[in-house]
């Protein structure tokens, strides 16, 4: 008897290597499709151009891998509550593969396409792809989420034993096409069209300043670059200087799943049997993962958390919100130099540096007395890498409304330029207004109107900002 048919669909996971629900069908039958739907109900994949840009390259890949493989990736935009079950009928699957989300409103969608499916008779296989623990499988020993992220880590950490990846050979792939009538549908002829369209419509100017890489191939590539250079062991020490080459720019990577998160744990535990000496760095790193991991757990356990403020007494913070200032925080003209340097960075290559990341949220809040709600928007309207459990965990880690147990954290803007970027490069490179001005002025903050240089005064004094903020913050 013929095996059967698989509509295999890809969400964000844009990969054939180590897919886990691929790996699942491929024990079940050769006879596998892909479809990827632009989902018109949440744009949170591509409404950044910089996310339209790298969702767009990493598809064109994946459907020539497809390709490759002897089989097609369907492509069309729309709902699929009613396009999956569609295509499931037109291909006669009799299985519809995924890997689950954990965002809310994946759980409610895949919900529903299940249900529509199950009523079609046609089978559901499910796995959990992006993460290296189920979040329904780790608790306190009270039994319930974690909400702290030290607990969290030592626990976690005890239970994810060393897999020793096993490279998936992807050219060994052999998929079975579908039969040629079916490939004459005007449905599934138009994919490559729609592909390109999606392409052509992108305006995303800043690819070659953008240090993430579209691809699986080029996931590959930065995840091999960091392990096997000195990067990896100097990570600890180099990780918070912006000016420095000195993290793994797989954030989009991980976040649209071109490369396996058990693939970089794995050989990175490989790499730390090998590596004595650098240890400690390789521990660090791992660290910054499982942040990645945390915040997922957390978004899982308190979908909540996407509305609003997880300390629920900032919900009543008489926020300032004042226009003008958001908007120069925005474009990065706000007169201090780091926050300037860091949001020109967003601006222009679609990514910021983790340092700069809590600067400029704990500016934008403590500072500006802004909601941080803005600053969460506004990243993921810029953000390569914009997730919503990892940008949402960042904001309120700044804001202090979130898990950190810290009551409330205040960046001084110019303390930290003069520990992270005492030589003011990072900031010469993205604000050229200030190349010619010593570092002395930048480092303080206040930079001499001299001959033609346009640079705005600070639009607040830190210290003023910060009683004030206090003062608000004693209220609630
Ligand atoms: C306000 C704010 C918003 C943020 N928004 C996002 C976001 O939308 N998407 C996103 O992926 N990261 C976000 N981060 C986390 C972090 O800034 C980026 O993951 C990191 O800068 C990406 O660079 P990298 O890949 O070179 O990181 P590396 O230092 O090489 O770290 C490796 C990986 O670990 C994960 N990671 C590292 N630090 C964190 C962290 N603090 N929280 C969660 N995961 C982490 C990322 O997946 C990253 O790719 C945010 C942080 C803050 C403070």
């Amino acid at each position: 008897m013929k095996s059967p048919r698989i509509l295999f669909w890809h969400r964000k996971d844009l990969r054939l290597g180590d897919n886990k629900s691929l790996m699942k069908s491929l024990e079940i039958s050769h006879y596998i499709t892909s479809i990827y739907i632009f989902d018109s109900n949440s744009q949170l994949d591509f409404n950044a151009e910089s996310r339209k840009w790298f969702l767009g390259e990493s598809l064109k890949e994946l459907s020539q891998s497809w390709r490759h493989s002897g089989s097609r990736m369907i492509v069309d935009e729309g709902e699929p509550i009613k396009l999956i079950p569609k295509i499931a009928k037109l291909i006669n699957a009799k299985f519809v593969a995924w890997n689950k989300g954990i965002e809310p409103y994946e759980i409610r969608r895949d919900f529903e396409v299940k249900n529509e499916l199950q009523r079609l008779n046609i089978n559901v296989l499910e796995s959990l792809d992006h993460l290296l623990m189920n979040p329904s499988k780790i608790f306190t020993g009270n039994g319930n989420p974690y909400t702290v992220y030290g607990p969290f880590y030592k626990n976690l950490k005890s239970k994810l034993i060393y897999q020793n990846f096993k490279k998936f050979d992807l050219s060994d792939l052999k998929l079975i096409d579908l039969e040629q009538n079916i490939i004459d549908n005007p449905l599934i002829r138009s994919s490559s069209e729609k592909l390109k369209k999606f392409a052509i419509k992108n305006k995303f100017i800043g690819k070659s300043s953008c240090p993430c890489k579209p691809g699986e191939k080029a996931a590959d590539k930065l995840l091999n670059n960091f392990l096997s250079s000195k990067k990896i062991s100097n990570y600890e020490k180099a990780r918070d200087f912006p000016a420095q080459d000195g993290t793994s720019y797989l954030s989009a990577s991980l976040r649209f799943g071109t490369i396996s998160i058990r693939r970089i744990w794995d050989q990175t535990s490989n790499l730390a049997i090998q590596n004595q000496s650098g240890l400690s760095s390789i521990e660090t790193w791992k660290k910054e993962l499982l942040w990645r991991e945390f915040y997922q757990h957390c978004l899982f356990h308190f979908p909540e958390l996407a509305n609003g403020p997880y300390r629920k007494k900032w919900s009543r913070f008489p926020w300032q919100n004042n226009q003008k200032c958001f908007t120069r925080w925005s474009n990065g003209e706000t007169g201090v130099p780091i926050i300037d340097a860091a949001m020109r960075q967003l601006n222009h290559s679609g990514w910021m540096h983790n340092r700069c990341r809590m600067i400029v949220a704990s500016f934008l809040v403590k500072d500006l007395i802004c909601n941080w709600q803005m600053g969460e928007k506004k990243f993921m309207q810029f953000l390569v890498d914009g997730d919503l459990a990892a940008n949402n965990g960042g904001w309120q880690w700044s804001a202090s409304s979130g898990m950190d147990p810290k009551p409330l954290r205040i960046f001084n803007p110019f303390t930290q330029t003069k520990k992270f970027d005492p030589i003011c490069e990072y900031i010469r490179f993205w604000v050229p207004e200030l190349s010619k001005i010593p570092d002395s002025e930048i480092l303080n903050g206040e930079i001499s109107q001299i001959g033609s240089i346009s640079y705005p005064q600070p639009i607040v004094n830190h210290n003023i900002q910060q009683r004030l903020f206090k003062s608000l913050y004693a209220e609630i």
